[in-house]
């Protein structure tokens, strides 16, 4: 089966946990299939048709061609990380592509919208580490990934509730929007697992980053970039909440794909 893909890309990213922090790239195979619409996305996402789910920009290739593309950069020695789109949707290919890295010893990473839990599960158990958009509350989570509350909050809720009792290293990502607030987060804070780490990540237009990933959305007049000094407060005061956080809060203030703004908190 020829699967849809946004890019391949080659260079590598560097990971936002941890691994990082040893020097570690990931490579990319990003999945140019979604069945979520988020206003934001800079993947294209608000311009992909309804009908097919196919991101803009999306071109066809085979597993062979991913299989070689993990060979090749592994053996530059950089990990994998299967991202989308939703990696999820080419079922039950990404399972094959995630037990190929496993039988060649490669670490492998994949980014899910947790939207089916069944298949979120079935993935965690074959990755190394698994990244999860908690992209909001309940009050407008559903109206920013333009989906159902079951897709974007019930069944995300349910897959991070079944993977806290797996090993696998769990990254949770949460944008930050300017009409954040911190009892949004407050509420967000009940559902990460004691062994996840919590990425806020600053909401950016492509307007202000002309480099922004595929981006050409054109954003409502209410999304907009919040300062750096509001994430920051933000994240300020929810460790005075909850001081278990410490240590496993990462802000993003930039497009991880441009500036690399990381701060571990
Ligand atoms: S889930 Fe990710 S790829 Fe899909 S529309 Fe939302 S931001 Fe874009």
């Amino acid at each position: 089966m020829d699967i849809p893909i946004i890019e391949l890309v080659a260079e590598g990213i560097k990971c936002r946990i941890p691994l990082s922090k040893q020097g570690k790239i990931f490579s990319l195979v990003n999945i140019g299939i979604c069945n979520f619409n988020c206003l934001y996305c800079c993947k294209g996402g608000n311009a992909k048709t309804k009908s097919s789910h196919l991101l803009p920009c999306a071109n066809y290739i085979g597993i062979d061609d991913i299989y070689s593309f993990i060979d090749q950069q592994t053996q530059e020695g950089h990990l994998i990380k299967i991202s989308g789109g939703e990696p999820t949707l080419i079922w039950p290919d990404i399972l094959d592509i995630m037990s190929y890295c496993k039988k060649n010893k490669v670490y492998v990473s994949c980014d899910t919208s947790g939207w089916n839990t069944e298949r979120s599960i079935a993935v965690a158990e074959i990755a190394d580490q698994m990244a999860i958009d908690l992209k909001g509350p309940p009050k407008y989570v559903s109206k920013i990934t333009q989906t159902s509350l079951e897709l974007c909050w019930t069944n995300v809720i349910k897959s991070i509730e079944t993977w806290a009792k797996i090993t696998t290293l769990l990254e949770i990502r949460t944008p930050i929007f300017n009409f954040t607030t911190l009892d949004d987060l407050t509420l967000l804070a009940q559902y990460i697992p004691q062994k996840a780490f919590w990425v806020l990540r600053r909401f950016i237009t492509s307007e202000e980053d002309s480099n922004i990933f595929l981006s050409h959305n054109k954003y409502p007049d209410w999304l907009i970039s919040p300062e750096h000094s509001f994430v920051n407060a933000l994240a300020t005061e929810l460790l005075n909440i909850f001081p278990d956080l410490y240590g496993r809060i990462i802000l993003l203030q930039e497009n991880p794909r441009s500036t690399y703004g990381e701060i571990i908190y």
